[in-house]
């Protein structure tokens, strides 16, 4: 079904190398969607501008999986939209399966699109980059309720802290902990750092 060696490993600092090269770690002080303030900032869809990057980084996944869970625990590929889907589709590719997406409707996701799951259909979910697990969990929900079966998650990049409780294996190419900081007591702002707001930080910017 796949060749094992084109499947290369990468370590976590190979993998750090890569993020930095596409400008996926943003320097400054933001606002997060939580409302907390950080010094940094992950925007990981730079990555995946560069197809060849992709593929390595999904190549590497996909062989750290098969290693986990082996090659015939799953028999197709589920990501979240956005950010599950070409990671997702770079890990289907690597081990010869085919990948589908669920996406967002309303506070919920779901499988559209014609794509078939079958009852008890036992699928990889991958997701580009993991903090509380939501964007993967509602993927888990929409993919059960088409009658398939998570077998386990793989991401690019761990930021749960070992916190997510998915239910399934958690399969990571590296673990990353970017510290946050309250806005009442954040250094950032004590040096009188402007804060950016990352959602706005999306277009006409290289
Ligand atoms: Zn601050």
């Amino acid at each position: 079904m796949h060749d094992k060696d084109s499947l290369a490993p990468m370590t976590a600092d190979e993998v750090l190398q890569v993020l930095r090269d596409s400008d996926v770690l943003m320097e400054g002080h933001f606002l997060l969607t939580s409302g907390r303030h950080s010094d940094r900032f992950m925007q990981t869809s730079r990555v995946w501008q560069h197809p060849e990057r992709a593929a390595r980084l999904g190549q590497a996944l996909a062989g750290k999986v098969i290693g986990r869970v082996g090659g015939d625990a799953f028999r197709s590929v589920i990501g979240p939209a956005m950010g599950g889907i070409i990671l997702g589709y770079e890990v289907a590719r690597a081990l010869g399966l085919r990948a589908i997406y669920a996406e967002k409707e309303g506070d919920r996701m779901v499988i559209k699109r014609g794509f078939q799951v079958s009852s008890g259909e036992p699928f990889l979910v991958v997701e580009d980059a993991l903090t509380t697990g939501g964007s993967v969990r509602r993927a888990i929900e929409a993919l059960q309720a088409a009658g398939g079966v998570p077998v386990a998650v793989a991401t690019a990049v761990d930021r749960s802290g070992g916190h997510a409780n998915l239910g399934v294996p958690l399969i990571s190419l590296m673990e990353l902990d970017i510290p946050s900081y309250s806005p009442d007591d954040c250094p950032l702002c004590r040096e009188g750092l402007p804060l950016q707001r990352p959602k706005a930080l999306s277009s006409g910017r290289p």
